[in-house]
């Protein structure tokens, strides 16, 4: 699939196979909440995000009905693993079973602190957000840019 957003004249593409992957880890996880990173690169100029992969939650990770924290076990070694074959942290996404793909207010501020973490080197990640469940998948693709939230349409 691929999310665009004209104000930023940002493409996110996003493979059907990692959609797929990730409605499983979804269903499996329903009734609680799960998430993990967005790995990927950007084209040389800057305007095209390629999802290459979507991980499953770290082990450490909290996972409540309506509520996710992603835990950080084993995530900088594989950070710094793909960076060597120049893949890198591009944001995070995280399910919010039975219900609606839209960030919550506690999203975006966790997003907008993630942002400007020095660790993580991602100034605009990118959010995603599945919501439903296995009936029908709904989906809220988004970018932080200067604590500005962007939303991204599907166009493909
Ligand atoms: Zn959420």
């Amino acid at each position: 699939m691929v999310f665009y957003n004209s104000d930023t004249n940002l493409k996110i593409v996003v493979p059907l196979e990692q959609l797929s992957l990730l409605h499983k880890l979804c269903e499996e996880s329903n009734p609680y909440e799960t998430g993990g990173i967005i790995i990927g690169r950007y084209s040389d100029d800057g305007s095209v995000a390629f999802v290459s992969e979507m991980t499953n939650s770290p082990n450490d990770s909290i996972k409540k009905t309506t509520a996710f924290k992603r835990g950080i076990a084993e995530l900088q070694k594989k950070l710094d693993m793909l960076w060597d074959k120049s893949y890198y942290y591009i944001g995070e996404w995280h399910y919010h079973p039975n219900s609606s793909s839209f960030p919550s207010e506690y999203d975006i501020k966790q997003k907008i602190s993630l942002s400007q973490s020095k660790s993580l080197k991602c100034p605009e990640p990118i959010l995603i957000i599945i919501g439903g469940n296995k009936e029908y998948w709904t989906y809220s693709v988004s970018v932080i840019m200067k604590d500005c939230v962007f939303q991204f349409c599907s166009v493909e």
